[in-house]
């Protein structure tokens, strides 16, 4: 269900067929720029420029990495499913409105059209034009405006449709990010929590450390000055 729309999205962005690309894409994160290109079968240009593209649209991001042997950098990208869904749904939202408009327009409104060249424009504009086509000079005729309707209206319903899909499907990929999003907080915690661990058995070694020393210092201390006034004793004497 979901490559059909990132296929949809993508296409619009790169302005050509994606089937192959969001095949690939859509299998793992961090693809190698030149297994992109194998795949697509176009050289390492073409599928560069392709990448970029998406990049700019914002639904594809990449990291790079230099190639020890040959000492050039290497992209690898990576598909935002989330953020391509958001921009079709956004579309869509886009379409569909326009697509109301047009159907209230034509429900109220008489359109003509011209039967030789399929110009159609408003009653408003057909009088000025005293009926006759700019285009090509033909008298406009009443344009059918129940099967526009109901075209318009057929088309509303299947973007309204896909809209809900796209909305599940996002909510699925939310679930997926806020799942990644806790691993991830749970992670420096338990770092966090660790480290203060460390340091804890750190500082009371530390400690223990400390006292035995002070002990034998303080023992020492006791010891030595006791052991000097007996012998200053014993020179007095
Ligand atoms: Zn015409």
């Amino acid at each position: 269900m979901q490559l059909k729309f990132l296929k949809q999205i993508v296409e619009e962005a790169i302005g050509g067929p994606a089937e192959e690309l969001v095949n690939l894409l859509s299998e793992k994160k961090d693809i190698n720029e030149f297994l992109i290109a194998k795949r697509l079968n176009l050289t390492i240009n073409q599928t560069r420029n392709i990448l970029y593209k998406l990049s700019h649209f914002g639904i594809l991001s990449s990291i790079r990495k230099k190639d020890k042997r040959k000492g050039w950098y290497i992209y690898f990208w990576t598909l935002d499913t989330f953020r391509s869904l958001e921009i079709l749904r956004a579309k869509m939202q886009t379409e569909i409105e326009k697509l109301k408009h047009e159907f209230a327009t034509k429900q109220i409104q008489r359109f003509y059209k011209c039967p030789i060249c399929g110009t159609e424009i408003s009653e408003e504009e057909a009088l000025i034009t005293d009926f006759l086509c700019t285009e090509c000079g033909e008298v406009y005729v009443l344009s059918d405006n129940v099967q526009q309707i109901h075209a318009i209206s057929k088309k509303i319903t299947k973007l309204t449709k896909d809209l809900e899909l796209i909305g599940a499907e996002m909510q699925i990929e939310q679930e997926k990010l806020d799942k990644k999003l806790a691993k991830i907080i749970k992670k420096v915690q338990k770092d966090k929590k660790d480290k203060r661990l460390k340091n804890t058995i750190i500082r009371k070694r530390l400690k223990q450390k400390l006292e035995r020393d002070n002990k034998k210092a303080g023992n020492n201390a006791f010891k030595q000055p006791s052991k000097k006034i007996i012998n200053k004793k014993k020179k007095k004497r």
